[in-house]
């Protein structure tokens, strides 16, 4: 298989912004595949060599890659530099740098799909002191055999920034296209969901079609995606939702964590599925130890503990374990406690197609429970009043409020998806009448006065699951403390692009644009109609989006979702909805 084929698909995806012609690309081009091969071409368009939750990223420094263009274009790295510096982007240098050598050019051999992983490897393994310059090397030696084309996706593969438009999503329906029907679909999502994995997704539905896929189920080592909850505004309309009777838990502020057990390993999983098994090794031995089977896939909220008192600390705290440098000292002065309240996997069995009863019943058997590994509260609720006092007792005990958990025969644990089997209730429903929203920074605005010559304002998007655009819903200028202010550059200038990425949809024009990566939450008063702001638009009024108004930070940067797991539009547009209801 020539990458040149492959690269020239990319190309074609990156001319459309059309989701529908992007699938039918996709699925033309995956048809012709053999299955491994169709398993590395799912992998690169994603700008990766493997599924996301693996360890390690290609990511090489811009410099690294612009010293390999000039080596391998004969031009002057500081030329390169300053085109660079222009376009923003190394794999348009690429592209135009390596198109004028190419006809000088008579030794180079056609780059295959395996030479291209065989090399991206070599870049990412590389280690010890030369490591730089071996990467740099073997990247010239791959633009030497590249043409233009080739040459731009390579460069954006190893910088970390490919952006060929087709989300998993996309790519799922191809798959679905090429391989099955329209009514297979949500069971190819499944199968992602469950194993977080699309390469093998695609693979293993090209080999062996439906039936592969049915077959495919949750696995130790494989993170799975999490279910998630929706909102209601008010208890009695949790209550009635969940037709008059349902569980609830306490909702724990901390951090969510994914803990897949064995005997003698553990990992876990954030909720953007990164592997913060280091950050918490002392809780992670505690579940190998507390298990009373052999291998166990649990879900949990990792909360701090005051180790004087017991009690909960704020969310905040946990976050000192997301630290790469004293991380030791954070284990040993922030003890941590995991408050289970799933399990999806138990020796051998898949659990997430039993009910949450059954699921939670198998839970509290399974480990033995102590001062740092036990599970949420939980209380039966049958009316407004009982519910209403466990909302009390949840607040009482410093939780942010409570989950209700749908008791129905139907209430399986559903990977990836938000519905209302789970609804969360928040006190800051009561106290604001909104909910916050995390929101992906897209741009910033240089600002005045006492903030001259520092980002003043920020840009914010909600996520459209089904364009996979950015959309964005507020200017966001309050709640930020001067610190925070100082450390924007660092934040945020590695995701500086030149133009407006094609994924932002927004009515302003602000003076720095930066890729979807961070996410911060926001607080505001309420959703209203908004010309500028794209989330929702048309939905409520033909040329109006929804924003929030008076937006503010509330200090709490979320590098635990990426920027595909911000507030979604559809919730924005349920919540502007909402208002009109009753509370929120
Ligand atoms: P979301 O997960 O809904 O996108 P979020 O990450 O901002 O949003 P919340 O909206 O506050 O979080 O609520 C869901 C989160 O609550 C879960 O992802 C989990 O981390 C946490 N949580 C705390 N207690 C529980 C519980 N008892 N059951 C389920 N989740 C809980």
């Amino acid at each position: 298989m020539l990458f040149s084929d492959i690269a020239d698909t990319f190309a074609k995806l990156e001319s459309t912004s059309s989701r529908l012609e992007m699938t039918t690309i996709l699925a033309d081009f995956f048809g012709h595949l053999k299955p491994s091969d169709l398993r590395e071409v799912i992998y690169l368009s994603q700008g990766k060599l493997h599924p996301d939750f693996y360890p390690v990223e290609l990511g090489m420094a811009d410099k690294m890659v612009l010293r390999a263009i000039a080596s391998a274009s004969g031009y002057k790295e500081d030329k390169v530099e300053e085109m660079w510096l222009k376009e923003g982007d190394t794999g348009t240098v690429a592209e135009s740098l390596i198109s004028g050598k190419k006809q000088m050019s008579l030794f180079s051999q056609p780059l295959t799909l395996k030479d291209v992983v065989a090399q991206l490897t070599r870049i990412e393994t590389a280690q010890g002191k030369n490591s730089q310059a071996t990467k740099v090397d073997v990247l010239t030696g791959m633009l030497h055999d590249s043409g233009p084309t080739e040459a731009r996706y390579i460069c954006r593969i190893v910088s970390g920034r490919m952006r060929v438009g087709a989300s998993a999503m996309t790519i799922l329906d191809a798959l679905a296209q090429s391989f099955a029907d329209k009514e297979s679909r949500p069971d190819i999502e499944r199968a992602f969901n469950v194993t977080c994995d699309l390469g093998l997704v695609g693979e293993t539905l090209a080999e062996k079609g439906m039936t592969g896929i049915d077959e495919i189920r949750v696995k130790v080592g494989n993170p799975i995606k999490v279910m998630l909850a929706e909102r209601l505004p008010s208890i009695p309309e949790v209550i009635e939702k969940m037709g008059g009777r349902c569980a609830m838990e306490f909702k724990y502020d901390g951090m969510r964590a994914q803990a897949h057990i064995t005997k003698d390993s553990v990992k876990i999983y954030s909720r953007r599925l990164e592997n913060l098994t280091d950050n918490f090794l002392d809780v992670g031995e505690r579940l190998i130890q507390n298990l009373k089977g052999s291998e166990a896939i649990v879900e949990g909220e990792c909360v701090a503990i005051d180790p004087d008192t017991g009690n909960m600390l704020p969310f905040q705290m946990v976050t000192h374990r997301r630290r790469k440098h004293g991380l030791d000292s954070a284990i040993r002065d922030i003890p941590v406690k995991i408050f289970m309240f799933d399990i999806l996997y138990l020796d051998g069995r898949d659990l997430t197609h039993l009910p949450y009863e059954r699921r939670r019943e198998i839970l509290s058997q399974s480990f033995d429970m102590d001062d740092m590994v036990g599970l949420t509260t939980m209380g039966i609720v049958e009316d407004e009043v009982q519910a209403e006092e466990f909302f009390d007792r949840a607040i009482g005990a410093k939780c942010e409020g409570i989950m209700a958990k749908s008791l129905s025969d139907t209430s399986v644990y559903r990977a990836g998806s938000r519905g209302f089997l789970w609804i969360k209730y928040k006190k800051d429903y009561h106290e604001t009448l909104t909910d916050t929203f995390d929101l992906a920074v897209v741009g910033a605005f240089y600002g005045m006065g006492k903030r001259a010559g520092k980002y003043g304002a920020l840009l914010m998007a909600a996520y459209d699951q089904d364009t996979g655009d950015f959309c964005t819903v507020c200017k966001l200028g309050t709640g930020f403390d001067d610190a925070f202010l100082d450390a924007l550059p660092s934040l945020l200038d590695g995701t500086k692009v030149n133009t407006v990425p094609s994924n932002v949809k927004t009515g302003l024009e602000p003076d720095v644009w930066f890729e979807p990566k961070v996410v911060l939450e926001v607080a505001g008063a309420d959703l209203t109609l908004s010309p500028n702001h794209k989330a929702a638009y048309g939905w409520a009024k033909e040329d109006a989006g929804i924003g929030i108004r008076f937006p503010r930070y509330t200090g709490r940067l979320r590098d635990d979702k990426s920027a595909e797991q911000s507030t979604s539009v559809n919730e924005i547009y349920d919540m502007y909805e909402m208002q009109f209801s009753d509370g929120l």
